[in-house]
């Protein structure tokens, strides 16, 4: 096996004994925050956290891995392929920038082959304040039945109802009512929350333990989903108040894109876990971006998350149907080639050596 295949894993736990080896053997220290509930496999569940450098280092890049669970398939290789990797420690410790890496923030979601975490909720539309009326997403209100109609495979009315919409409102339109984020229906798809999940104040709890002594922050969060197979689109994941914009593309590149413009593959969200960083390592200046890697066309992956969120919702279907949207799952977000993982490892990495030449030169 090549060792970009070597780095990527199977299971979950696969996923985490692979982390965990790597970072005891590149001399990093490692913290658990462990999930009490039970893995796929009967396997224990964590965020776990490796860091390199000094606590009191003054520039800090965050690589994480698993926000959205299944998608951790990725974030876990790349993560494991950069700590085997003693030129890219090297490069990173001759800037003086020291090196956070958070595997599985979303654990149960990553072991268990789902989006959401275990409370059924997206952790990049978790970050609302819930002090404040909650965002209202019509669209979404107006689709939900028809994206999760009470059978499965879905009744060709359902599909009519969503080609409707598509056909009256757009293709933009119908992707910004589905995946902006909603927090009425607490078994729909791209589900807000009604309060902070346990993901959610785990990465808290490591922004305030390993993010205040800084004075530069950066962070690179792994997905997949979006966009063309095996590309990994830079999207900008900070509030564009401080630089943050001109810092991202000095460091990044022109390509880098936003939500708020357009410019993303993605819609425009609320509730993102950058929101967090703002807030927990205030005295930082920060700048941010999800890599977003393609994998299968946008509709296969939506019909992916539909069938897994019918799944979720009717836990006597039969298991040829189970084990079948399980693989159609996986397969919406991790792509099993050796290619595929070359070319994500290969742009992971040199965003990452990006960042930090531009906190080395922010700080020096
Ligand atoms: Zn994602």
């Amino acid at each position: 096996m090549n060792t970009v295949d070597a780095a990527f894993s199977q299971t979950y736990a696969e996923a985490r004994a692979k982390f965990l080896h790597a970072a005891v053997a590149a001399g990093l220290a490692v913290q658990t925050h462990g999930l009490d509930l039970p893995g796929r496999d009967g396997e224990a569940l964590a965020t776990d956290v490796a860091r390199l450098g000094p606590r009191d280092a003054r520039t800090l890049l965050v690589i994480s891995s698993g926000c959205h669970g299944v998608e951790g398939f990725c974030g876990s290789g790349v993560q494991i392929a950069l700590l085997r990797d003693p030129a890219w420690h090297a490069a990173a410790a001759a800037a003086g920038v020291a090196l956070l890496y958070v595997h599985a923030l979303n654990p149960w979601g990553f072991s268990w082959w789902r989006r959401s975490t275990q409370e059924n909720v997206d952790l990049n539309r978790n970050f609302v304040d819930f002090g404040q009326p909650l965002p209202v997403n019509a669209g979404y209100r107006a689709l939900h039945h028809a994206l999760l109609p009470p059978r499965w495979p879905p009744p060709q009315e359902a599909e009519e109802a969503i080609s409707a919409f598509i056909a009256t409102q757009g293709l933009r339109s119908f992707q910004q009512a589905v995946s902006g984020g909603q927090h009425e229906e607490a078994e729909g798809l791209f589900f807000g929350g009604h309060a902070p999940c346990w993901s959610h104040r785990t990465w808290r709890s490591v922004l305030r333990e390993h993010g205040r002594h800084c004075g530069h922050l950066a962070w690179i969060d792994l997905h997949t989903g979006l966009g063309p197979a095996g590309h990994g689109e830079r999207i900008l994941c900070c509030r564009d108040d401080d630089g943050a914009w001109a810092r991202a593309r000095a460091w990044w590149g022109d390509g880098i894109t936003s939500i708020d413009d357009g410019s993303s593959v993605s819609a425009r969200l609320s509730g993102m876990a950058f929101e967090a960083v703002h807030e927990e390592c205030a005295q930082a200046l920060y700048t941010g971006i999800a890599i977003e890697y393609g994998t299968l066309p946008m509709q296969d992956v939506l019909q992916a998350l539909r069938a897994d969120q019918w799944l979720q919702n009717h836990p006597d279907a039969p298991d040829t149907l189970r084990q079948a949207i399980k693989c159609q799952m996986r397969d919406a977000f991790h792509v099993d080639t050796t290619e595929w993982k070359e070319a994500v490892v290969r742009q992971a990495r040199e965003a990452a050596l990006q960042a930090v030449q531009g906190l080395g030169r922010a700080e020096g």
